[in-house]
Order: C-alpha cells, then structure tokens, then sequence
C-alpha cells in the first residue's frame, strides 16, 4: 500500500499526507443526488471526480467501504426549512405518487452514471429507509442539550453549539458576521437563533411523506440523514467526506455540528470538495435552468452543441481538469477534449500490432512512477493524462520503427495502460471496439480499397481514403495493413 497519497483536506485547507484511521480498510461517504429530477452534468462531474477517489484507492490495496446516499426525502424549496416540499411538488405535477418520483429519477440516474462508467457503491443507502436513525440522532442531540422541540418541529441551536465549538470550521467564516448577514426569521419564529436548523419538521396536513416520530408525524430536515446514514455504516468517525463546494457552507457544515452534538467527534478526518462545472462562468444548477441533460449531450440536442460526444469523451472532458479547478462547459471544450480521447485510444489498440525487438529504449517504470505521482498529489488527473499522452507518443514511435520495445517492457506497456486508463481513469474504448458494426463496414471498406490498390486503381482507393476523411474517418497505412480511426 502507498503511504504518499496527498489529499487536500478542506478542514485544514492545505494538502495532508492520507493516514486512513484503520487501513487497510478506508470509508468513503459522499453526498448523493437529490431524485426529484433529473441529474446535470454538473452533478454528474461530482459523482466521476468521487469515481476517481475511489477507483485510485481501490488501485492502491485499500479496501473501500463507499457510501453514497440517495436523498429521497426532506428536501424543501427554500434553503432555510421554508417552501414546498420538492418531491411532493414534482409528484403533482407528474401525477405520481412521490416515490414514484422518487424510483423514476433514480433509476435515471443509475442509468447515467452507469454510461459514465463509475463504479457503484459499496452502499447506496436512502433517507426514507433510515428514519428511525434520524429520530435516534435527534433525540440524542437534544438529550445533549443542542436542539430543542417546538410546536412538533425540532431545531438545532446554532448558537449554543458555536459557545464551545467551532461552527464555522469548514469554511473558516466567521460566526458573527454569519448572525449579521442572515436575514430575519421572516415567517420561521418558531426558530430561537436565525441561524438554526431543522432536524425534524412538523408535517401539514397536505404533506405526503410522513412519518410518527416523539415529537408528533412529521419528517427529517436534510441534514440529518447524511449524519445518520454515514455514523450507521461508517462508525462516528470515518476518513473522507466528500460532495460539492456547494455543499460545505451549510449541509456539511451542518453536518459537523450534528455528528459533534451528538457523537462528541468530529466525523470525517479528510473533507474532499469538488469545483463547479459552469456554463459561461456560471455554475450549472437545478434552479438556474442552464443544466444540460446527459442525454443532450450524448444526442447533441441542444442549442449550445455542434454535435453529439459519446460518454467516454465527456468522461474524459471532466478529468482533464483537476477536482478542485472550475471546469467550463463549451463545445470547443468538449471538442478538444473528443480529439484527445481518441487520440489516446488510438494509440491503444495499436499495442497489439507493436514489433517486438531484442532490445528497448523505452522505460515503462519511469512513465509508471509519474502516473503515481501524479495521483499521489491529490489525483491530479491532467498531469496523469498529460503523462499518457507521453505513452501516445511512444506507442506511435515504436509502431513507426522508431523506438524499440522489448517483450517484457511492452507487457510492462500494456498493464500500465490497463491501470490507468481503464482502472483508474475509468475509461473505456467506445470509438471502434463498441461499434461492432461499424468495425465490419470498415473492414468491408478497407478491403475494396486494397482490391483497388492491387489492381492499381489508385484513382478509386484515393476516392476512398478522402472520402472517408471527410465523413470523419481516417485511414492509417502500413506495410501489413491499414487501420482506421474517427477523427
Ligand atoms: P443535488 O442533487 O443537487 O443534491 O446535487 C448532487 C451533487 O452534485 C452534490 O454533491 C452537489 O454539490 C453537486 N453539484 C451540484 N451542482 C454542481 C455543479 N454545477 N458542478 C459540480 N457539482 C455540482
Ligand atoms: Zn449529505
């Protein structure tokens, strides 16, 4: 196991050398969808980002216990416990019921990661199946004198808790200027600080998602279920938390504040954060419709888009920017990012037409310790692509007889490329190994213009290759045979 792995924690705002509490064994928690609608890419580029954690984990011997909730319920409108609930609102304008709503928006969005190529959990558990969790928290939290019931309602007390810990640790803000800057309680005076939360609230008599708890029926506030959910599979204290930079100021936050009055532990020794996806520079998000659907993207059904890009290439596209870097979404991006996807598969499925020499001027072991050290420096995933496009440009030399490999440094070669590009990276070839039928029109393609060369129709085999360039293909030739690639 590899002790180097550096981890930038946002709990002590600089890069920490990643020590797990009990190795081998690492638990992982990470923030999961909210399912009342569909996922955006910006969601989707948190839930890869968290991929990558895992799968360069998993790479380094660690045995990973990942948790990624589902929450399916307690979410209201409003960021301040006011507003409809969303669920129930999508459930009528849908005319489902709401864990319709709920199972539709997650098989989506199993679908869609699936597409991208993550790995699933180890457990995916949901807020509505960890209720009864939720109402132990609660009740231990104000056993411990930081929440208090009004009216069916329970809140946590902000400022009770700031008196002796530190609130605001995550972002570092300070607990004052938060008080200056909340507005008033404007139709929350139930509330005895403007800056608490709910942890239970009281049902009305129209709301669908109900359940009896000691303080009347009602149901969770939303920060609840990730303190009960990640303490239940994870113990009180686990070793990474991550989700969205959205994420830190309140929920996570919150969080900290819960575990703490509850459990008197902090729960997660690393907080992991993940950068915005934007649109213009703005971020991509629910509520502000500039969210791209998966599937527009994939059909290149949307105005902003020339074309569709196949999932591995968007895939690629986020891991071309480092987790914590704002990523912007454009076509040029996406375009930029489709050349050197394929590019690098290109290479790839050169390696089985790769001569073996006696000799070798290549040394796999050196490209290998860049590739981890890149991802030892807080999975630095660029520098790592940026080093394989070196393995590009070496597979390509060697295939042109210009460097030479021996058998044992090409096996090296092709491990190194399996680790990772497709372990790590989570990549797959979707250009010509999936697209079977395209592979045997080509093959059909190739060998009427070898016929052509043969007979010395060099008009007809020219026609060919520059027709093929134009729809996109490209044809490379060799002494023993001509292979294909989209450009
Ligand atoms: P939600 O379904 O809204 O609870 O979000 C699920 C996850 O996506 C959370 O970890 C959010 O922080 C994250 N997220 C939301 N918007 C973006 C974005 N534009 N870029 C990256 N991650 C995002
Ligand atoms: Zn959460």
């Amino acid at each position: 196991m590899n002790s180097s792995l550096v981890i930038y924690n946002t709990l002590s705002r600089k890069k920490e050398i990643f020590t797990p509490l009990n190795p081998p064994l690492v638990g992982l928690y990470v923030c999961g969808p909210t399912v009342y609608s569909d996922v955006h890419l910006g969601n989707c580029r948190t839930f890869v980002s968290f991929d990558l954690v895992f799968r360069y984990l998993l790479y380094l011997g660690y045995k990973v216990r990942y948790v990624r909730n589902i929450t399916d319920a307690g979410h209201l409108e409003g960021d301040r416990d006011e507003g409809d609930d969303k669920f129930a609102k999508k459930a009528k304008l849908e005319q489902l019921e709401p864990m319709e709503v709920v199972q539709k928006y997650t098989i989506g969005f199993h679908d869609v990661l699936r597409l991208f190529n993550t790995l699933p959990p180890s457990i995916e558990p949901t807020a509505t199946g960890h209720i009864s969790e939720q109402i132990e928290m609660i009740k231990k939290i104000i056993a411990n004198g930081y929440a208090y019931e009004v009216n069916g309602s329970v809140y946590f007390d902000v400022e009770k808790y700031g008196g002796s810990n530190d609130y605001t640790i995550l972002t570092n803000r300070q607990l004052e200027d938060m008080l200056n800057n909340t507005r008033e309680l404007g139709g929350q005076e139930e509330k005895k600080g403007r800056l608490d939360f709910a942890l239970w609230i009281k049902a009305k008599p129209e709301h669908l998602m109900r359940w009896p708890s000691p303080w009347g029926v009602g149901f969770p506030g939303w920060h609840i279920e990730c303190s009960a959910m990640s303490s239940k599979y994870l113990g009180d204290q686990f070793d990474i938390h991550g989700g969205g930079m959205d994420l830190a100021a309140t929920h996570h936050t919150n969080e900290i504040a819960q575990s703490r009055a509850c459990n008197h532990t902090s729960p997660a020794k690393y907080w992991m954060h993940t950068n915005m996806l934007t649109v213009n520079g703005a971020r991509m998000s629910k509520s502000s419709g500039n969210g791209f659907l998966p599937q527009e993207l994939f059909s290149g059904d949307h105005p902003l888009l020339t074309r569709g890009y196949s999932p591995m290439s968007v895939r690629f596209f986020m891991l071309q920017a480092h987790y914590r870097s704002t990523l912007d979404f454009s076509n040029e991006a996406l375009e930029a990012s489709d050349k050197g996807y394929k590019r690098l598969m290109s290479a790839i499925a050169l390696i089985p037409k790769l001569k073996i020499s006696k000799t070798s001027s290549v040394n796999i072991d050196d490209i290998r310790n860049r590739c981890i050290a890149a991802m030892n420096d807080d999975f630095n995933s660029p520098v790592l692509i940026a080093e394989l496009f070196e393995v590009v440009r070496l597979i390509n030399s060697v295939y042109d007889n210009k460097t030479s490999i021996n058998s044992a440094d090409l096996e090296a070669l092709k491990v190194l490329v399996n680790d990772f590009v497709y372990n790590i990276l989570g990549l797959t070839d979707d250009s010509n190994s999936t697209n079977d039928d395209l592979s045997k029109i080509m093959e059909f393609i190739i060998k009427l213009r070898n016929d052509a060369k043969s007979a010395k129709d060099y008009a007809t085999s020219d026609l060919i290759r520059n027709g093929l360039q134009e729809i996109g293909i490209q044809l490379k030739d060799s002494k023993e045979e001509t292979l294909w690639n989209k450009l």
